[in-house]
Parts: C-alpha cells; sequence; structure tokens
C-alpha cells in the first residue's frame, strides 16, 4: 500500500514536469465578447515554432514558421489563428465528413503580410498596392522555375491592420455617430458591400492619395464575406478598445475568429467552388460554413434580424437584384441570408448536410435565380427526407422574395 502511494505521488509529480505548452488567444465568451484566453493547440510538430501537422503559421513572405519567442503581437496573431483553424478543420471532418479536407494537405497561413496575390508569380510586387485590414485565400499555383518561384499550394493570406478615420470612410456626415449609425449609412449607401472590402478599399485610396470612394479598386479578389457578418465579427471583436463611439476603423483580421472561419472554409470548398474569383456564391457558402463552425446562438439571431433575404430589419432595396447578379458582390448577403434561411427551413442536421452536398450542383460563377435555386432543387431531391414537400417549400420562401 506504502509503495503504491509512492508511486502515485511520483507520477504526479513526473507530470508536473511534462507540463503543456500554452498559448495566449482571443476566443469568444457565451455572449459572444472577444477576450483572451489561455488554450493548448492541437497537433504541433515543432516545439519551437507554430508549425503543425495541418498548418503552417508564417509571417509574410517567409517559409519559416513563427518562433514561440517572436515579439508577442506576432504570436498572438499566430496562435489565435492556428487555434481557430483547427477548430474550422475539425468541424468539416467531424460535422459534414469532408474527406477532402481529411485528405488535404497542410496548409501555408500567412500572417502580417501586404503583397497581392499574383497567379503566376505567387506574391506581387511590394510596393504593388499592398493591402491591409482584410484577409483572403488564395488557389494552388504551378510556380516559374524559369524565375525561381517554388510551386505553392492553397494558402490563407491575413492583411495587418491599419486604421483609417471615420471622415475618410465616405459615409455622409458620420463623425460623430456611433458603429450603428455608421452601418445604417454605410448598408443604405452602398448596397451590400462588404465591410471588411469598403474598410480595405478606403485605405488603400488613401495610400494611393486620392479620394476614398467604395467602388473602387477590381484588385480585391476573394477577400470579403457578406457584410451581415463581417459587421458582426467587427461589434465583437475588439478585448482592448470598444468598437463602438470611436472615430477609427480597422479589421486585425487574424484575430476576428468569424474571418478565420470564412477563409478556411473557401479552402474546405475549394474541391468544388474553384477560387478562381469572388463571386456572391463563395462568399455566401463561406459564410455560411464560418457561421455554422462559430456554432453562437448570438450570431444566429443577428443573422436572423438582419439578413437581407428574411430578415427583420432588411430594407427591401437589399432584396435580390437582377442588375447585380454578376456583380463581385453585390448578392452575397443575399444569398448567405437565403442559404441560412433553407437551413433553418431543413433543420440545423439536415440543413448543414445539405449545404454542403449543394456545393456539388453549383459553381464560383452559377447565378442566383438560374443554378443556385436549380442547385437546391437537385441538392433537395438527393438529400431532403420528404423530398417533394421539402421543395415546394423552399420554392416558396424563394418565391416570396422575388426569385
Ligand atoms: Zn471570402
Amino acid at each position: 500500500m506504502k509503495s503504491l502511494i509512492l508511486l502515485t505521488i511520483m507520477v504526479l509529480l513526473s507530470m508536473s514536469y511534462t507540463e503543456a505548452r500554452t498559448f495566449r488567444v482571443i476566443t469568444r465568451t457565451e455572449s459572444h465578447r472577444a477576450h483572451e484566453e489561455e488554450v493548448e493547440l492541437e497537433n504541433l510538430i515543432s516545439d519551437t515554432s507554430f508549425d503543425g501537422k495541418y498548418f503552417k503559421i508564417v509571417k509574410g513572405k517567409s517559409s519559416e514558421a513563427i518562433a514561440f519567442d517572436a515579439p508577442k503581437d506576432l504570436t498572438f496573431r499566430a496562435a489565435t489563428t492556428y487555434f481557430h483553424l483547427t477548430k474550422a478543420r475539425n468541424y468539416f471532418i467531424n460535422h459534414v465528413k469532408s474527406s477532402f479536407v481529411s485528405q488535404s494537405e497542410k496548409i501555408t497561413v500567412r500572417i502580417e503580410h501586404t503583397n497581392q496575390f499574383s497567379e503566376l508569380g505567387h506574391f506581387a510586387h511590394d510596393n504593388l498596392d499592398p493591402q491591409f485590414n482584410n484577409a483572403l485565400t488564395i488557389p494552388a499555383g504551378t510556380g516559374l522555375s524559369s524565375r525561381g518561384i517554388q510551386p505553392w499550394g492553397t494558402e490563407i493570406w491575413f492583411r495587418p491592420q491599419k486604421k483609417v478615420h471615420i471622415s475618410d470612410l465616405n459615409v455622409n456626415n458620420l463623425q460623430s455617430q456611433e458603429f450603428k449609425v455608421l452601418m445604417r449609412g454605410f448598408r443604405n449607401q452602398i448596397h451590400m458591400q462588404s465591410l471588411q472590402r469598403f474598410l480595405a478599399s478606403s485605405i488603400s485610396i488613401l495610400i494611393a492619395g486620392g479620394t476614398p470612394h467604395p467602388f473602387s479598386p477590381d484588385n480585391f479578389m476573394r477577400t470579403a464575406g457578406s457584410s451581415v457578418i463581417m459587421e458582426f465579427g467587427y461589434q465583437f471583436y475588439d478585448p482592448i478598445a470598444k468598437a463602438t463611439s470611436r472615430k477609427w476603423y480597422w479589421l486585425d483580421t487574424a484575430l476576428v475568429p468569424e474571418i478565420i472561419y470564412h477563409e478556411y472554409s473557401h479552402a474546405a470548398l475549394s474541391d468544388k467552388l474553384e477560387l478562381s474569383h469572388s463571386t456572391a456564391i463563395i462568399e455566401g457558402m463561406a459564410d455560411f460554413f464560418a457561421g455554422q463552425i462559430s456554432g453562437s446562438p448570438k450570431l444566429a439571431k443577428h443573422i436572423k434580424k438582419y439578413n437581407t433575404f428574411n430578415g427583420k430589419n432588411a430594407k427591401r432595396k437589399q432584396d435580390y437584384m437582377i442588375q447585380f447578379e454578376m456583380g463581385d458582390y453585390a448578392n452575397t448577403d443575399f444569398v448567405f441570408g437565403l442559404l441560412w434561411e433553407v437551413k433553418n427551413i431543413l433543420g440545423q442536421e439536415q440543413g448543414e448536410a445539405f449545404m454542403y452536398e449543394l456545393r456539388n450542383t453549383i459553381t464560383t460563377n452559377s447565378t442566383i435565380r438560374g443554378e443556385l435555386v436549380e442547385g437546391l432543387i437537385k441538392t433537395c431531391e438527393k438529400v431532403c427526407k420528404d423530398p417533394f414537400n421539402d421543395k415546394i417549400i423552399i420554392l416558396k420562401a424563394l418565391n416570396s422574395r422575388g426569385i
């Protein structure tokens, strides 16, 4: 008996020496506020840097993983992205049983990365319109051996934050207004353009020395989700300064869980939804899964209230508009709201499986009124429990929104 106690003490002592490494990351409280928490990171393969089995977090153009002893602002962002990317990956493997994700190659994740994406060169020149306040997922490339450019796999890029003064955001005289009012102005003025893209385009114009204009540069590929989810992430992402009542706006995308989920969803869906450019379809699908991964009842409520497909606070003019059918982002919020609503009709579990299956019947370039609707119906025939009645209910919901 004595020796058993001794043994137990020895085992306990030895355990305390192999203490797990923990990292500070941003997570959500139950009321969805951002806060800092100590967590353990799964599947790291290095003892000294953010190099894991499925993700390697690097800074800018580097190919070396960020060291654990790098400056804190860097390790904080590296740990936060690693933590939430792992959560998103686990979601796709455990919830929707994605064999594509479980077989996918390790993803390189770049933080504090300002270069634009070049399909041939991987990174555009450093001086070419550096990027801030956004994030994007890039497709794999073959490289260019004659120029010494190595092939690369799918990557996720997070830009550094850069503050934009409210007077530079092209929203009429809102200088002393609060965030909610700013959002209303923003929504009214620019018809569902993403908040993220909006902030990014403002800063880009400021750097170029011009007057900000929300419909500016064409070079924002795959940088946005719908405004409803970005807006929500934005309101709840800053643990230090309050997001409301301030005059400076920025998006520190590597610290916003919903943006991290959104970007990972692009990668996870890319077996069918090609990452060639941003469309309402792929942004809406990535937002849908970001919402699912987040699993926040508060986010669900927010979507219900503000989604432009069926929300209480959605304005009539934010309904589907045919003239925006092929516009980059114009109907993103609408598509997201539509998918969310169809999920609610089918119920959480069936709805989730349905949306994952949906990617087989649509493409990045699908039209909303034609191919997306057709895809929904085809998918229902395949996976709905009661296809005949469920199809009628879905079509009814679409009809009521002018589709
Ligand atoms: Zn996106």
